[in-house]
């Protein structure tokens, strides 16, 4: 899997001003350890859980295959999860509840309270928090299908 820097505004699955990227960990690069709130590994597990029901509202693509962590090699997982806080959208691989319970992963405090006031993925409430992140996704995918001076890809 890519390595991404967290709250870098770019990952694999979104990228933009409103975007943060958490969790994207690599066995090439450090990353925080220690210990996060129960309830927050509970609520991270069940967004997981749930990463599919996240792709419609979102406008997110299914990514190739699945990944295996880079960490311990035990863990395989090939879902994204979009955690909405606000005028921000949190994006993580599904492997970050993984890393957090497993690696002693240590998110950004921001995430963590991010994924602790947020409705799931699947309820009504998320495609409306998502809706803002949706329309921009939408914009962004037009532009790439339709580039200035090239004729639109068929
Ligand atoms: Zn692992």
């Amino acid at each position: 899997m890519s390595w991404f820097p967290d709250m870098g505004t770019a990952c694999m699955i979104a990228h933009g001003d409103h975007v943060r990227a958490v969790g994207w960990l690599s066995d090439q690069h450090p990353f925080p350890t220690g210990d996060t709130p129960p309830e927050f590994l509970a609520r991270l597990k069940e967004f997981c859980r749930r990463w599919d029901e996240g792709l419609g509202p979102l406008v997110w693509d299914v990514f190739m295959g699945p990944h295996r962590c880079e960490l311990c090699g035990r863990c395989v997982a090939s879902g994204n999860i979009g955690v909405p806080a606000g005028g921000v959208l949190f994006a993580a691989p599904e492997m970050i509840a993984h890393y957090v319970e497993v690696h002693k992963y240590a998110p950004p405090a921001e995430f963590v309270a991010a994924v602790l006031s947020a409705p799931l993925p699947g309820t009504r409430e998320y495609a409306v928090a998502v809706a803002a992140f949706r329309a921009v996704a939408l914009q962004q995918q037009l532009g790439e299908l339709y580039r200035p001076g090239q004729p639109p890809r068929a």
